[in-house]
């Protein structure tokens, strides 16, 4: 059976925003019969852009989290709700219907990625649908998709088990749901960017007459002496190493020149951290 799997790139979303408004110009002011009522205009965000920041200037980087629903195999919303009220497809879009969820404000509660808003004038929870109206009349593609201009959203219509191997191939990664497995089935690229943590740091030196930044130098990494990765810096003197895990003890970086050790630093992360500046 195949199924509707949404990929995307956090490394390509640029916060435009297209992917919102493109959701907004579908479903406000649009009741879909047999799918879903009207989005208000304001205070639901069905394609949900978060942000986050990391590092300091001038050493700093910013990404951004596009969250709609996670249509998850082993949905919350669709086992606290009553009356069949909120369904999974076939083809894997996870439904609410807007009858049979009236008043069913637990439903709103229940998604442990807060996908789920609570429309108060109508009494009734709504989310993402991934435009199956649309889907249902043959589109290959829900609005947010096909507005998106960088390619970071995108949608595939696969067997799951070619739609796993291509998850493995690609180190595709899920939103985790904390003690909740709720499944999600919307797979990222990239989404240490978000979620991971970065040591990045300069090296100078005070002997160069017209310029102090010191390119070409090898910088290694280290945990509990087990060497993790070795970058060299840039023409303006820096490194950076990321997709760390955060909270796992100490790392010790240190920088190398012809074998020797010229300076070590040890570092514990909570979030990403841009050491002073190295003089070697
Ligand atoms: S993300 Fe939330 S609303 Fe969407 S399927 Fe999962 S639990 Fe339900
Ligand atoms: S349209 Fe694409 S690039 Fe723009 S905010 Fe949405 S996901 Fe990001």
């Amino acid at each position: 059976m195949k199924k509707w799997h949404f990929i995307i790139d956090v490394a390509k979303c640029e916060n435009c925003n297209n992917c919102f408004l493109a959701c907004k110009d579908e479903h406000c002011d649009n009741d879909w019969p047999g799918y879903t009522i009207s989005q208000p205009l304001h205070g639901q965000r069905w394609m949900n852009l978060q942000r986050t920041e990391r590092g300091r200037f001038p050493l700093i980087d910013v990404a951004y989290l596009p969250k709609p629903c996670q249509q998850c195999d082993d949905a919350p919303c669709i086992k606290v709700s009553q009356n069949g009220a909120v369904y999974k497809r076939t083809d894997g879009i996870v439904m609410i219907d807007p009858q049979k969820a009236r008043g069913q404000k637990a439903i709103v509660t229940a998604c442990p990625f807060e996908a789920v808003y609570w429309n108060e004038s109508e009494q009734i929870p709504q989310k993402c649908t991934l435009c199956a109206h649309l889907i249902d009349e043959g589109w290959k593609r829900p609005r947010c998709v096909q507005a998106c201009p960088t390619g970071a959203l995108n949608t595939i219509y696969l067997e799951d088990a070619a739609f796993g191997l291509l998850v493995n191939e690609q180190n595709l990664e899920t939103l985790q749901s904390g003690n909740n497995p709720a499944k999600p089935t919307v797979y990222y690229r990239n989404l240490y960017r978000f979620n991971s943590v970065f040591i990045a740091g300069s090296i100078a030196t005070d002997k160069e007459e017209e310029s102090n930044c010191v390119p070409d130098a090898e910088v290694k990494l280290y945990r509990k002496e087990e060497l993790i990765a070795t970058t060299t810096t840039d023409e303006f003197g820096d490194f950076k190493f990321d997709n760390l895990p955060r909270n796992i003890g100490a790392y010790q970086v240190q920088v190398i020149e012809r074998e020797a050790i010229l300076d070590s630093v040890l570092v514990t992360l909570e979030e990403s951290k841009v050491l002073t500046t190295i003089r070697i």
